[in-house]
C-alpha cells in the first residue's frame, strides 16, 4: 500500500487562531489570568444552559472534578463502580479514602448492569460513581431507584457525554452530581479542563472551596483542600470552542454513520449503535471483534490497522480491576462480562475533519483481516 499520512484515533477541535486571540485579548489589559475570572464566569453561565444543568462549578481538569465532587459529599466506606473506563475513575474514588468495589457491565452498551448492583451493597456502602462510557447513557432511572431506596449518592462520571441528552434532558443533569472532562481528546475542550454539574444549590460553596485549596476567608481555612481552579486561558478556549459545538457534533455523526453503513452485517463484528431516546454526541466509535466469528482477534485488528498507518485504542483494555495497583482490592474474574468485553474491544478513529475516504480504508482493513484470518 502507498505511503499515507498517519491517521491517529482523534484529532483536537481549534478555533481559528483569530478567533482565540480576539477571545484572549483582554486578559492583557485586565492582568487578571486565574482565580475564577471574568472568562471564568462567562463559560460557567453559558455550559449552565448548554448542558441543561442547574448548576456547574469548573475545573482544572475532570479527574479533580471528580476527586472534589466525591471530597465535597463526606463520603467514607465503600463505592460501587465499573471497573471498564479509564484509570481517572478509580483512582478519584481510591485518594478519597474510598474503597471501590466493582461491578460488572452490561453486555449491550457497556454501562453499569444495574440488576447487579444491589447484592454489592452492604452497610459500608456510600454512593454509586457509575460512568456513561463512550457517551451511552447508564440506566439513570433503576440507579436513582437503588440510590433512593438505600439512602445512598449517586456521582457520575460523565467524562464522555458533552452534548449528549436522554429523553431530552442534559446527560450531566442525572444523579446528584456529574463530572465532566473537558481534556483537548474530548468532544468539547479546555485544553485541560472539567466540570462538577450538580442538583444541590449547598454544594456550590463546599466546591468552590475545596478547588481553591479550602480557603473560605484570607485567614480562613477548614477544609482540606486542592488546587483545581480552572485558568482564564483554559475558559477562554472553552468559550470559543462551544461557539462551533453544534458543527463539531454533526461532523463526528457522519464519520460515524460512515462506519455504520461499511461494517453494518460484518459477521463477527459489533458495530457501536446510538441508544433508543438518546441525542448521542458521537466521541467514540468501538466496535467489538468477536473472534469465534470474525475468524481472528481484536489485538490482530489492531496490528493490521497499525501497519497500514491507522491508530486505533484498546479503550479500555486493561480493566481498572487488573492494574497492578488494585491487585488487592479486585479481580476481572469478579467482573466476567467487563473481562471479556475489555479483550474484543477496539475504538476507531473519530474527529470532526476525519475524511470518509480514510473511514472506508480502515474498514477495508477490517474486511481483509476476515479474509485472511
Ligand atoms: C478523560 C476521562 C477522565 C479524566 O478526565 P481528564 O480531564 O483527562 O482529567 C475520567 N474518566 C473518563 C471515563 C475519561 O474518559
Amino acid at each position: 500500500m502507498e505511503k499515507q499520512r498517519r491517521i491517529n484515533v482523534t484529532q483536537s477541535s481549534m478555533p481559528s487562531f483569530e478567533e482565540y486571540v480576539e477571545e484572549i485579548r483582554s486578559l492583557w489589559e485586565t492582568r487578571w489570568l486565574t482565580n475564577m475570572g471574568a472568562k471564568h464566569k462567562e463559560l460557567e453561565e453559558k455550559l449552565c444552559k448548554y448542558l441543561q444543568v442547574p448548576h456547574i462549578s469548573l475545573m482544572v481538569n475532570g479527574h479533580m472534578a471528580l476527586e472534589m465532587a466525591l471530597q465535597a459529599f463526606n463520603l467514607s466506606g465503600e463505592v460501587i463502580t465499573t471497573p471498564f473506563t479509564f484509570a481517572s475513575t478509580t483512582h478519584a474514588i481510591v485518594r478519597n479514602g474510598l474503597v471501590p468495589v466493582f461491578c460488572d457491565i452490561r453486555d449491550d452498551d457497556y454501562t453499569i448492569d444495574v440488576s447487579k448492583i444491589e447484592s454489592l451493597i452492604s452497610e459500608r456502602t456510600s454512593a454509586i460513581v457509575p460512568v456513561h462510557v463512550y457517551g451511552n447513557m447508564c440506566d439513570v432511572e433503576a440507579i436513582d431507584r437503588i440510590a433512593e431506596k438505600y439512602n445512598i449518592k449517586v456521582v457520575y462520571d460523565a467524562a464522555h457525554t458533552f452534548g449528549v441528552t436522554y429523553k431530552g434532558k442534559g446527560a450531566a443533569s442525572f444523579g446528584d452530581a456529574s463530572m465532566l472532562s473537558f481534556h483537548a481528546t474530548k468532544v468539547f475542550h479546555t485544553i485541560e479542563g472539567g466540570a462538577v454539574c450538580f442538583k444541590d444549590e449547598d454544594l456550590e460553596k463546599p466546591l468552590y472551596y475545596l478547588k481553591n485549596f479550602g480557603i473560605q476567608g484570607p485567614e480562613v481555612i477548614k477544609d482540606v483542600g486542592a488546587n483545581a481552579k480552572m485558568s482564564e486561558f483554559q475558559a477562554a478556549m472553552g468559550l470559543c470552542n462551544l461557539r462551533h459545538i453544534a458543527e463539531e457534533i454533526e461532523k463526528r455523526r457522519h464519520v460515524a454513520e460512515a462506519y455504520q453503513e461499511n461494517l453494518d452485517g460484518l459477521k463477527g463484528i459489533v458495530v457501536w449503535k446510538e441508544q433508543a431516546e438518546v441525542e448521542a454526541n458521537y466521541a467514540y466509535f468501538p466496535i467489538r471483534v468477536v473472534p469465534e466469528n470474525f475468524g481472528c482477534t481484536r489485538d490482530d485488528v489492531f496490528d493490521r490497522l497499525a501497519e497500514i498507518g491507522v491508530n486505533t485504542r484498546k479503550y479500555f483494555y486493561p480493566l481498572t480491576n487488573a492494574f497492578d495497583c488494585y491487585m488487592d482490592i479486585g479481580s476481572p474474574a469478579d467482573t466476567p462480562v467487563a473481562y471479556r468485553v475489555s479483550k474484543e474491544i477496539l475504538c476507531l478513529p473519530i474527529y470532526a475533519d476525519l475524511d470518509l475516504e480514510a473511514v472506508r480504508r480502515i474498514c477495508n482493513c477490517i474486511r481483509e483481516c476476515q479474509r485472511i484470518g
